[in-house]
């Protein structure tokens, strides 16, 4: 097994998704293409559920992970409740059948629209970020003669031991507003008419392995909860944001029932709902990016393999030099060489993974593995390329749950002066 439902068949050596070979998909809906297993998302989703079981956390499934609309109806139908960045993405939890009801709505860049929409679809809580916002949510709320629940997201300045770029709870970092802030802030927001404290939030960063970070950030959180509370302002809800890692290259995570436990132990005799706002580890390891090989280009210093897939489907590796697995959907006998996989775009960043081991010909398929979160939220046009399709896989079944973009697509809203 390479990753959750992916197995590669001993009477054929092919990689087999579900029940479904990877080669039926390219034959049906051609490559490069996004493949998710329905089981794997499902399977991710109740590990939290099982996990935290004692305290049956709201988990909102944060979107910019992966927001096919068949992947948060999905999540919806399991009961997920959603963390939005943008009024695009409260847009297709409604389009998807989400629960408005359950959306928090994250980001230091709020929009005036924005705030209104998500005030007019009743979601559950803004995540604030800054004084100005809070002052921005406080008079769109009056406008609208609401009172908008807010929590503050709290930079509780900790390190999440992950990628720079990844890291968001850092002092130097642009999210949250400051711990020595925050009681200022909370008792500002406690007088004004448009606003409902409600809870309290931090996100420290994404591909979290350790423990320690969270229990850091929690125990931050929960004095600040304290200090509220002595200063007669009561909280009800405490988010401790996404984050958690998932499996690349051989990380060694701390087992779930260990992260809810130890959270759970912070947490316990309070009166406090918790909420989770997981992302990669709910997607990452249940999708696939399938592409095929347009030519093997041996060289002097670097032997490549040239895929129909690249940076703009794909942007994590050169974006943070992340490590995706590949693997080869059918295994053939012989000598392995060491292939860079690169794309067709114009760029030396346009690489998926560099020196791997693989025996290939021109032609073959290869499955870019873990590639479920940030992979076709972040694809772009570049090149006039169109994004690839994406197939969801269901025991026997693949369903096309988006189709292919067409170069028709990518003019529709361009005009032409001279
Ligand atoms: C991106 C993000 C998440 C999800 O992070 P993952 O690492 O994918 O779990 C959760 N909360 C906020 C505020 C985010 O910006």
């Amino acid at each position: 097994m390479l990753t959750p439902h992916l197995h590669r068949s001993t009477a054929t050596s092919e990689l087999v998704y579900e029940n479904v070979p990877l080669s039926d998909i390219a034959r049906q809906f051609g490559t490069p293409t996004y493949v998710y297993s329905r089981a794997a998302i499902v399977a991710n989703f109740r590990a939290y559920k099982s996990a935290f079981a004692a305290s049956k956390p709201l988990l909102c499934y944060a979107v910019k992970a992966n927001s096919t609309l068949s992947v948060l109806a999905l999540l919806a139908s399991e009961g997920a409740g959603f963390d939005i960045v943008s009024g695009g993405e409260l847009q297709r939890v409604i389009a998807a059948g989400g629960d408005a009801s359950k959306v928090i709505f994250s980001g230091v860049g709020k929009r005036t629209d924005e705030i209104a929409l998500a005030l007019a679809h009743h979601i559950h809580c803004f995540n604030v970020e800054s004084e100005a916002e809070l002052y921005r949510v406080n008079d769109v709320a009056i406008a609208q003669g609401k009172r908008a629940r807010i929590t503050f997201r709290i930079n509780p300045d900790v390190d999440a031991k992950t990628h720079p770029y990844i890291s968001t709870g850092l002092k130097s970092n642009k999210f949250g507003i400051a711990h020595l802030d925050a009681v200022r802030l909370y008792t500002l927001a406690a007088s004004m008419t448009g606003i409902e404290v409600h809870g309290i939030e931090c996100h420290i960063g994404s591909q979290i392995t350790e423990l320690s970070p969270y229990i850091d950030a929690l125990k931050r959180l929960l004095s600040l909860v304290d200090d509220l509370s002595a200063r007669g302002i009561q909280l009800h809800h405490l988010d401790i944001g996404g984050g958690r890692a998932i499996v690349y290259e051989g990380e060694t995570l701390v087992p779930m029932a260990d992260f809810a436990q130890a959270v759970e132990r912070e947490i316990a005799g309070r009166n406090l709902d918790l909420f989770i706002e997981p992302g990669r580890s709910i997607v990452g390891d249940a999708g696939l990016l399938l592409t095929r090989v347009e030519y093997l280009k041996p060289g002097e210093t670097k032997n490549f393999a040239l895929v129909d897939a690249a940076m703009n489907d794909l942007i994590r590796p050169t974006l943070y030099d992340a490590y995706h697995p590949v693997a080869a959907v059918l295994q053939r006998e012989g000598e392995a060489t060491l292939y860079d996989i690169v794309g067709p775009v114009c760029e030396s960043g346009d690489w998926l993974a560099k020196e791997r081991a693989l025996v290939l010909q021109q032609d073959d398929l290869l499955a870019v593995l873990c590639a479920g979160a940030y992979g076709m939220t972040m694809a772009s046009n570049y090149n006039t390329r169109t994004r690839p399709c994406e197939v969801m896989v269901d025991g026997d079944e693949a369903h096309l749950i988006r189709e292919r973009e067409r170069f028709e697509d990518l003019i529709a809203h361009e005009r032409i002066i001279v």
